[in-house]
């Protein structure tokens, strides 16, 4: 029963020692910000294959389109605000001293985490460009969005800093994201597939000697490792945590 199982999890909360949230699309779907995979609201995608508009290959063929995609989704931004659970995550983040390790670039964590605390930005940040060749970026504006352009610098495309599919993630970022694991003792993994790799080897690499608990909408591919999977919203998971 859901109530039990959140019990456990409740219990494995009071107990840790080092908590480490790890974070994907799924936490802010109940913002309505769409995920690109799971049976959430995905039908938004029906006319594109996200996956082919965030690869390095999508944007070498048509830059125009990929960079105005982005920019659309940092206009939706403007109005998206965090959910329950991002409040939850954050009052963790406050209170506990929680890391918090995440995959999403819209930056809604950010937007309620407490100064000093210790969050890692797997995948980059919307708020961002940079060069594809040199290492030139800006922050967006995102009331202003600029248009594709040439770096300022030296003449390539400028691009969002976000990692695409089929991109390295920044070792020193990835270094201390394996390094917080390492010391935690209990993960909390929330709206994550666990098909997303490298991210999905840092709940391996916590499984070893910390205890696992999972809430997303579906079951998944990382239930199996979970001392409690809890299916269902993050926004009303979450918060009952607390
Ligand atoms: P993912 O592999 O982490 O999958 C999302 C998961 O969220 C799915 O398992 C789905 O079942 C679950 N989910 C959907 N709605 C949920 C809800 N209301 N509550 C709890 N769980 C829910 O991520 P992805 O969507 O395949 O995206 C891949 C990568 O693309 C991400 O790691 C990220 O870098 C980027 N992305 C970011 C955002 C964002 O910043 N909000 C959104 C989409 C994609
Ligand atoms: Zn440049």
């Amino acid at each position: 029963m859901l109530a039990d199982e959140i019990n456990k999890a409740r219990d494995l909360l009071a107990r840790a020692e080092r908590l480490v949230i790890f974070t994907g699309a799924g936490v802010s779907a109940d913002s309505g910000i769409p995920t690109f995979r799971g049976s959430g609201d995905s039908s938004f995608w029906g006319r594109y294959d996200p996956r082919a508009l965030a690869t390095p290959e999508g944007f070498a063929e048509n830059p125009r389109l990929v960079y105005d995609w982005y920019n659309w989704r940092r206009s939706q931004l403007r109005a998206i605000q965090p959910n329950p659970a991002h409040h939850a995550i954050a009052h963790w983040q406050r209170t506990r001293r929680a890391a918090l390790i995440t995959q999403n670039v819209d930056g809604l964590h950010e937007r309620l985490a407490p100064p000093q605390s210790l969050g890692i930005r797997l995948h980059g940040s919307l708020a961002d460009d940079r060069c594809c060749a040199c290492d030139w970026r800006e922050s967006v504006d995102f009331a202003n969005l600029p248009p594709l352009r040439k770096c300022p610098r030296c003449g390539a495309l400028v691009r969002p800093d976000v990692v695409w599919f089929g991109e390295c993630l920044d070792p020193d970022i990835w270094a201390l994201a394996e390094d917080t694991v390492r010391e935690c003792d209990l993960m909390l993994v929330v709206g994550t597939s666990g098909e997303v790799f490298p991210a999905v080897g840092l709940v391996d690499l916590a499984s070893e000697r910390a205890d696992i608990i999972i809430v997303n909408l579906d079951p998944g591919a990382l239930d199996h490792i979970a001392a409690v999977a809890l299916h269902g919203k993050a926004a009303d998971i979450v918060p009952k945590l607390l």
